[in-house]
């Protein structure tokens, strides 16, 4: 699938003339250290860009205007050296539209007590100057991200990472398109939704075709192809016979090689980055596409099931915004299955039908074919595999009517306590902060979905600040719920965003 953008930020360091060119060679100098050590830390997934030293409002607005047109700039990162008047910034700010960072830092990181001085004092003033600054953003109510320590400590390296990976999805949010050779399930709610409001407010362009139009795709792959595939999936994977026929298992499996390389040719042509399917609208499919959209989940495409076209955009985005991450365990479509209640070891167990992404796995992945009730088709070839341990985030994005709203649960994922030899399906098993029965009754007011987008590698506040760039309304479940009070930010919630529409 196509790569991601060779992304950069710009470091945009404010300051006036009030004290003199001196003060500000050494405004343009200490900014020029920053952006290098920034860059030298090896802690940021992107280059920094640094800008020059923003005086007036002429340069500002035209800096801020000159990032709104740069296809590679995915955010700007803002300084105050030293006092900045606010009022210059405030058509700057109105123009821009991409995502802002507001580093309150100062080039210092001890106070020089044995030299300090008036002059010190007027040259390194970011403690007045950011706060001046801070003001116009929170008057005019504009959403940024504010990280607060030294340009040096980790801590910020940290925050500083985590919000361009964000920014990264909001960038990549005005162009998903998804794929939908499936319409929502008859009856389902909780996955239907307003296309035409998502595209106002997300970008995403979420079209439809018939299933049979990408069937005619997947017919045209050619015999060798299959083979080469069929090789790379013995290569990869164990063949789980248990019992059927080699050759005719094989057989089956090769469907889904087919199915693989006709879908993926079929999103390339048009330009997709997620796709839905639906298990009874499979027109000339021979099986339900399980691992097939196993794999193209794992090459970065986004999915959902039975129509779900607002998990696939998440699952699309989540994994953009994860993508090259160093040490990454995973993102992936999952859906709550069934629950463990056994006092001490509660918990849900995840999976789908068949489609559950790869990158999640822990330890072999092998493949079975089995049969499945739904779909009414040949038994379908899918992968099976247990998942990683440790914290990720579950994501229900939902549509309120009025509003979309996401749910976002810090969960704690951990092995299944037993092997569970007769379910042929990939699974997850997670307990919802801040256990399952807070975090399950928490999900349920809220209206959260079966489906979510979840991840290891993404944080509660990476996907609250992605929501709240992106306008809506974000509602996070973890350590610190407690439902009298998350039942009050509900009902406050629906205020604001009737006041605010
Ligand atoms: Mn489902």
């Amino acid at each position: 699938m196509k790569a991601m953008k060779n992304y950069q930020f710009w470091f945009c360091t404010g300051s006036q003339d009030l004290y003199g060119d001196e003060c500000l060679r050494k405004v343009a100098e200490h900014s020029a250290k920053m952006v290098e050590g920034l860059n030298a830390s090896g802690a940021l997934p992107f280059e920094i860009v640094p800008k020059p030293t923003l005086i007036d409002q002429a340069s500002i607005r035209r800096t801020f205007n000159e990032a709104n047109n740069d296809e590679n700039c995915a955010g700007v990162i803002t300084w105050m050296h030293t006092f900045s008047p606010a009022k210059m910034w405030i058509i700057g700010l109105q123009e821009y539209h991409k995502p802002l960072c507001h580093l309150h830092t100062q080039f210092n990181e001890e106070i020089p007590y044995d030299t300090i001085d008036m002059d010190f004092m007027n040259e390194n003033q970011s403690a007045h100057g950011d706060r001046e600054y801070g003001h116009i953003a929170s008057r005019m109510g504009i959403e940024r991200k504010i990280i607060v320590g030294h340009w040096m400590d980790a801590k910020v390296w940290k925050e500083l990472a985590d919000w361009m990976r964000t920014a990264i999805g909001v960038m990549e949010s005005s162009h998903v398109r998804v794929c939908r050779v499936g319409d929502n399930m008859n009856n389902v709610a909780v996955t239907e939704g307003d296309k035409v409001e998502a595209q106002i407010k997300f970008g995403w362009e979420i079209d439809h075709y018939n299933i049979n139009d990408a069937v005619d795709v997947v017919k045209e792959v050619t015999d060798g192809e299959v083979a080469a595939l069929m090789e790379e999936y013995d290569s990869k994977y164990e063949m789980l016979y248990e019992g059927r026929d080699p050759e005719e298992f094989r057989r089956h499996v090769a469907v889904q090689a087919r199915i693989e390389i006709g879908l993926e040719r079929f999103l390339e042509a048009g330009d997709y980055h997620a796709i839905v399917t639906h298990f009874g609208m499979l027109g000339g499919m021979q099986q339900l596409p399980g691992l097939a959209i196993q794999r193209l989940m794992e090459k970065g495409y986004g999915f959902g099931a039975e129509g779900d076209w607002k998990t696939a955009a998440m699952v699309r985005l989540m994994k953009i915004m994860t993508s090259g991450q160093k040490d990454a365990k995973g993102t992936s479509f999952l859906e709550d299955y069934t629950y463990n209640f056994v006092p001490g070891k509660e918990g849900i167990l995840q999976a789908h039908m068949l489609e559950v992404c790869p990158t999640i796995a822990d330890g072999p992945i092998g493949i079975k074919v089995k049969p499945l009730s739904m779909g009414n088709r040949e038994d379908p070839a899918r992968l099976v595999f247990t998942s990683k341990t440790g914290s990720g985030v579950a994501c229900s994005l939902v549509d309120l009517g009025n509003r979309f709203r996401l749910i976002i649960n810090a969960v704690d994922c951990k092995k299944c306590e037993k092997p569970m030899p007769a379910l042929p399906v990939a699974t997850a098993f997670w307990t919802p902060q801040p256990s399952l029965a807070v975090g399950a009754q928490a999900w349920i007011l809220a209206g959260g979905a079966h489906h979510t987008a979840f991840s290891y590698d993404l944080s509660v506040e990476q996907m609250v600040d992605w929501a709240a760039c992106m306008g809506i309304e974000s509602v996070v479940i973890d350590q610190n719920t407690e439902i009298r009070s998350l039942k009050n930010e509900l009902k406050w919630n629906s205020m604001y965003y009737l006041l605010n529409k």
